[in-house]
């Protein structure tokens, strides 16, 4: 661990985790070099009030060359320029997690994947807690990590996304957990194979004492794992495994844990949450009691497969965070009543023809919403009734009018949101607030 006293840090991206990491610098006694892309003007008045030294509207070589150390937050790429020429001069590039991790002084659990990561981070330190056993829930959730390191705790729960683990170099989780791979931000990365291959640096540290707990039924998530050196832990909802189901029971090596029927989240995709989080809890030494009690008592995420109403028969699910098309799929796989599929937002890069199969056997219409219209449009079977909206407040009408009683009303759009949103949380508020308004509506006559 590089001793901060009297260093000079650069800092590349004044977000959360950049934040939290040049307060840790002061604290250390180091000083902190802020470089940001944005013109954001508040930015700059509250970089300009706390006196450090600071550049924004891009980060230069010039401004960066004389730090001692150099931490990229999440989305910084540091395969470009300037980082590229300043890693050759030999200045040590690491990103928030990289950073944070010598600083640790417990067990790690690292969860990573293309969906499904934030569900079960949460639900592993809902295990955890509930079993009277003390946590972080930190990395993409909650805290950034290097908020979280004035308090010690027994384990570390960690959601790590591709951009987290890009610049890692020493971080070594304890047990790792990798969900399932599928494409995702090709918008930011230049293959799906870079994207995977900064997803799989959650093991490269690991040895025969830490665990890795994988999804069976993922072919490339077994393909990588195999070649992992941690203790294997399979979880398969379809075939067997460490943790799997049969007969309408979630199962430990062939030890009834609890009906799947108890699990209090909708979706095929949160049965492998559960199963994962099941292994992990194994690995961290809890029950099978205690680990039923906390699936049990577990409430699930805003915005991931949430019901939010019923009006005359039509249930309404916000899916707002099925930003990718695997998550939509899920969603999609999910549920047994006919669809009124909201879809569209800011286009990642996917190809909607995959949803084809699921959309002609399940969708009574698909309603079109935001920038990706056009292209959703020309990628979907022309045998696929679709509507187009101009607002949330239109979708949800056209969901209720066009849909029949015993239909779902699902948003799970497949992209990103920032075409008419900041983020996805405020799509999904406004997609329930848009059910609450039509439910008044309805009940009024
Ligand atoms: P992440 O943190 O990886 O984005 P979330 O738990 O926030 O994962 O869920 C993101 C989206 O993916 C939501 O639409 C959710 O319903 C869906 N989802 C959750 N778990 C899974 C899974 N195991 N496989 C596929 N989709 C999932």
């Amino acid at each position: 661990m590089i001793d901060l006293k009297g260093k000079c840090v650069g800092v590349v991206g004044y977000s959360r985790s950049g934040r939290a990491v040049a307060r840790r610098v002061l604290l250390e006694g180091g000083c902190v070099r802020i470089s940001d892309r944005s013109r954001d003007a508040r930015l700059l008045e509250e970089l300009k009030g706390l006196g450090w030294e600071h550049e924004t509207g891009g980060n230069t070589e010039s401004f960066l060359s004389s730090c001692d150390l150099i931490v990229l937050s999440p989305g910084v790429d540091g395969t470009k320029s300037p980082f590229r020429e300043l890693k050759a001069k030999g200045i040590p590039l690491v990103s928030e997690i990289e950073f944070a991790y010598p600083r640790i002084s417990g067990k790690i659990i690292g969860i990573t994947g293309s969906n499904g990561k934030s569900t079960v981070t949460t639900l592993i330190h809902h295990l955890l807690t509930s079993a009277g056993r003390t946590a972080h829930l930190t990395g993409n959730i909650g805290f950034p990590l290097t908020d979280t390191l004035g308090e010690a705790r027994e384990f570390w729960v960690v959601e790590l996304s591709s951009f987290q683990l890009e610049e890692t170099v020493d971080f070594h989780p304890w047990g790792s957990l990798l969900l399932n791979l599928t494409p995702d931000h090709l918008d930011r990365y230049p293959s799906v194979e870079e994207y995977i291959q900064a997803k799989l640096r959650i093991f490269q540290n690991q040895g025969s004492r830490d665990w890795a707990v994988l999804n069976r039924d993922d072919p490339r998530v077994l393909q990588e794992g195999m070649k992992v050196r941690a203790e294997k832990l399979l979880f398969s909802r379809v075939g067997e495994a460490d943790a799997s189901v049969s007969q309408g029971w979630v199962l430990w090596r062939g030890e009834r844990v609890l009906p799947v029927a108890e699990i209090p989240l909708l979706g095929v995709h949160n049965l492998e949450n559960v199963l994962a989080s099941l292994a992990a809890g194994i690995a961290c030494g809890l029950t099978l009691g205690e680990i039923r009690d906390g699936v049990r008592s577990f409430k699930g995420l805003e915005h991931r497969t949430e019901p939010c109403g019923e009006i005359e028969g039509r249930l309404f699910i916000n899916d707002s965070k099925a930003t990718n098309l695997d998550s939509t799929l899920k969603a999609l796989e999910s549920f047994d009543r006919p669809l009124m599929l909201i879809l569209g937002g800011k286009d990642k890069g996917g190809e909607f023809s995959v949803l084809n199969s699921l959309l002609k056997s399940k969708a009574r219409a698909v309603i079109l919403l935001g920038a990706a219209s056009d292209k959703i449009d020309g990628q979907i079977d022309p045998g696929v009734l679709r509507y187009r909206a101009s607002s949330m407040a239109e979708a949800v009408r056209i969901g209720y009018r066009r849909g029949e009683r015993g239909d779902v009303v699902l948003l799970a759009p497949g992209c990103a949101s920032f075409d008419m949103y900041s983020n996805f949380e405020e799509r999904g508020r406004d997609f329930k607030a848009q059910v609450s308004l039509l439910a008044e509506e309805v009940k009024n006559g």
